[in-house]
């Protein structure tokens, strides 16, 4: 069984080598016990780095053929540059798993992952035991994330982020999902299969900085929500059935009031609702556009990665997103 570990890097050359050396010692470890073939590999995704990380990896590449470079023309965010790197295992591999750069996850878990693939999961999801490591506001705004995100009804598993494995047929099928705007920890369920959950813990990123910062952040989980949920949508026309009927009582209440002859008064009640109204109309008509934008950029299908080169020892040209 040929097993891939995929992981995207952006600017990673402070973490990059202690990552590639512990990865190697992993790797010749789960070769000699078995666990994987012979001829498993670790892609290494530059998504258009603009420090020394695709020298680096060209350099690993040199040195030993476990590593494969995998260059991206331009940086396409996170997301993009983990389905390039998966779309590109799905070629050449049996099983794949992908993670982070900053060995955040712990790489000892793979183990498990790979019994749970043995055991006939073509999905398994790592799942953060606890967040120890992560700042008190990561941690809130992640707690808050996933609460919403099931709260909107879309199926996402609990602190799993994407440290996952995934078979040659779930990769297959995650092929055929189309989208533009990628958020591939909530398509992982819209797959399918058996899936498995293996328990980990998080460290901490262990040089360089977070490359997701909060706007990225808040941008991913705007992604998230209107990617798998129309359910904004629905909210918004429950309000509007409420403002409507609140509407009414206020006629009733200003035609009584000028039958009854209690006329100019609520200066400050006429300029409230003015821009309350106002407000909520901005805010619906936001997330309508945000919808609207999806549908933009889904219909344009640009692809979502552009390979510049791809560093393998069996010579295969860079795939497409087709
Ligand atoms: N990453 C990427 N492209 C980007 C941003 C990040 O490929 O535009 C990679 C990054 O190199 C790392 C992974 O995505 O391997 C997760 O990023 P990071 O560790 O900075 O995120 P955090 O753990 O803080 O959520
Ligand atoms: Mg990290």
């Amino acid at each position: 069984m040929k097993l891939m570990v995929v992981i995207p890097c952006y600017n990673e050359e402070q973490v990059l080598p202690e990552t590639a050396k512990r990865l190697q010692a992993k790797m010749e470890q789960l070769i000699g016990g078995g666990l994987c073939g012979k001829d498993s590999r670790v892609l290494l995704v530059d998504d258009g780095s603009k420090d020394k990380t695709w020298e680096l990896i060209a350099a690993l590449h040199e040195e030993n053929p476990l590593f494969e470079g995998l260059k991206l023309s331009r940086n396409r965010g996170h997301q993009n540059a983990l389905l390039a790197g998966l779309m590109t295992a799905r070629r050449h591999c049996d099983v794949s798993i992908s993670m982070d750069a900053d060995l955040q996850d712990d790489i000892d878990a793979v183990d498990r992952f790979l019994e749970e693939y043995e055991k006939g999961c073509d999905v398994v999801y790592g799942v953060r035991n606890k967040r120890k490591s992560d700042t008190f506001f990561k941690r809130r705004t992640a707690l808050l994330f996933y609460k919403l995100m099931k709260g909107l009804g879309v199926d996402i598993t609990y602190n799993h982020a994407d440290y996952r494995l995934m078979s040659l047929r779930a990769l297959d099928a995650l092929g055929e999902f189309r989208e533009v705007n990628l958020f591939l920890r909530g398509l992982a369920p819209l797959v399918g299969f058996q899936t498995g959950v293996v328990y980990y813990d998080r460290s901490e990123r262990f040089a360089g900085e977070s490359k997701y910062p909060f706007k990225k952040m808040l941008a991913f989980a705007v992604d998230g929500v209107t990617s798998f949920s129309v359910k904004p949508l629905r909210l918004i026309t429950a309000l509007g059935i409420i403002i409507f009927v609140i509407s009414l009582l206020m006629l009733i209440y200003t035609l009584v009031s000028w039958i009854v002859g209690r006329a100019v008064s609520g200066w400050a009640s006429t300029l409230a609702s003015i821009w309350m109204i106002g407000g909520i109309q901005l805010l619906c008509l936001g997330v309508i556009g945000e919808y609207i934008g999806k549908i933009y950029s889904e219909t344009k299908r640009r692809p979502r990665f552009i390979v510049e080169r791809y560093l393998n020892e069996e010579k295969a040209d860079p795939i497409v997103d087709e």
